[in-house]
């Protein structure tokens, strides 16, 4: 007979881990199956988040790369520089991240199963049956299907696919860099390129949609900064969905992190989305009477807003270089964003910073 646990958790991400480590913590019995036999690989991400990622974590210090303090946004051959003296962002390790959450989520009472890999969902009126590739099946009351980009759990449960994906691809070179900047290329199409200064490496990336060639505007990216393909190494690519579908739930099934889409559109980014989605999808799964009507609301609430920004900065991207230049001089030098949050654009911090570079900027230019 098989075992009936309160939740499964498919997937050991940062979206799984952290459900998994705040279910448990609540009382559930919590069971994770990753397909993966090692957390966090194979990696596909830059591990490029906001200083908020340090209340999920306990071990800053062995996960921090690099702190950055500055964007350089480079359109057409002109360059505009964001920055702000405290760090903005961090760089960790993504890997080490993973392993840290998993171990989180076991220390609290989760078991971890590795090598798991879900191909079939079957949801009944009490229960969620799964079978794994192994022919094992396992059975909870509710289901969380945090297994990514491409989830399978998604499929299974009849629900919609997010409505874009990019293409993320992203390589490492061998020099050792922490400056504190990172370079923004929108030259990229509907996307963008990138640089970062990992400390022990660069990273080189880009994201781009669906038709495009990322790997012929990684070369392009790579040319800008002097650097050969052949001096490159660990290149890895992944998914990134944006806009979430109308619904990520049925009555047992809670999709959370990159497989309903929690993810900032004008980045890409979905650790920190995915993690305050747990959270939330935490307080709704109730294996006795889930509700998930409540974490719908919820996390769109707590997002919504953000997301729909961020598409507009989204669409940004699109623009031809001559109308992206003037906004960019709008709101370059000194900032006062918080990355995660589109809305702090527009904030009293924001306007501050804004002002104090003006008088700046006209003031060099009268000593000029
Ligand atoms: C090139 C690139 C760069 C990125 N850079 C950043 C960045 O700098 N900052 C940022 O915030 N975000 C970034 N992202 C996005 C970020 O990686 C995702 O938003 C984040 O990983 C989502 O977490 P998750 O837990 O939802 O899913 P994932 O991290 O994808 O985890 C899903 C887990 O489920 C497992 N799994 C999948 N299918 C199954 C199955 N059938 N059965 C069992 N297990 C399964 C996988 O092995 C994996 O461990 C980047 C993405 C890409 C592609």
């Amino acid at each position: 007979m098989v075992e009936l646990r309160d939740l499964i958790v498919v997937g050991a991400g940062p979206a799984g881990s952290h459900l998994a480590q705040e279910a448990s913590e609540q009382g559930l019995d919590v069971l994770m199956l990753e397909r993966s036999e090692e957390i966090g690989r194979p990696l596909a991400c830059s591990g490029h988040v906001s200083p908020d990622i340090w209340g999920f974590v306990d071990s800053r210090e062995s996960l921090l790369q690099n702190s950055i303090r500055e964007a350089r946004f480079h359109v057409e051959g002109s360059s505009y520089r964001f920055y702000q003296e405290e760090p903005v962002s961090y760089v960790m390790d993504r890997v080490g991240f993973d392993k840290r959450k998993a171990e989180m989520a076991q220390e609290s009472g989760a078991e971890l199963l590795m090598g798991e890999e879900v191909v079939s969902v079957d949801e009944r009126d009490d229960c969620v049956e799964v079978s794994v590739a192994s022919g094992e099946t396992y059975s909870s009351k509710v289901l969380a299907g945090c297994d990514g980009a491409s989830s399978k759990v998604r499929s299974e449960a009849g629900l919609e696919e997010p409505s874009r994906f990019y293409q993320g691809l992203l390589c490492f070179v061998d020099v050792q860099d922490s400056s504190d900047n990172v370079d923004v290329h929108l030259n990229v199409p509907e996307f963008f390129g990138w640089r970062i200064p990992r400390g022990e490496n660069i990273e080189y990336g880009v994201a781009v949609p669906p038709g495009e060639s990322p790997s012929e505007w990684l070369d392009k990216v790579l040319d800008r900064h002097g650097v050969e393909r052949s001096e490159t190494f660990n290149t890895c690519a992944g998914g990134i969905p944006v806009d979430p579908p109308d619904s990520v739930t049925t009555d047992r099934i809670f999709l959370v992190g990159d497989a309903a889409a929690q993810t900032k559109p004008f980045t890409g980014g979905g650790i920190l989305y995915g993690m305050r989605c747990a959270e939330t999808a935490s307080r709704y799964i109730d294996p006795e009477n889930p509700d998930p009507a409540g974490y719908e609301k919820e996390w769109r609430d707590e997002l919504g807003r953000e997301i729909g920004l961020g598409k507009l900065i989204e669409r940004f991207y699109l623009l031809p270089g001559f109308l992206q230049k003037p906004v960019l001089r709008l709101f370059s030098g000194s900032i006062g964003v918080h990355m995660d949050r589109p809305s702090s654009l527009f904030s009293r911090a924001q306007l501050r910073a804004m002002t104090s570079s003006g008088i700046k900027k006209i003031r060099s230019r009268f000593r000029s």
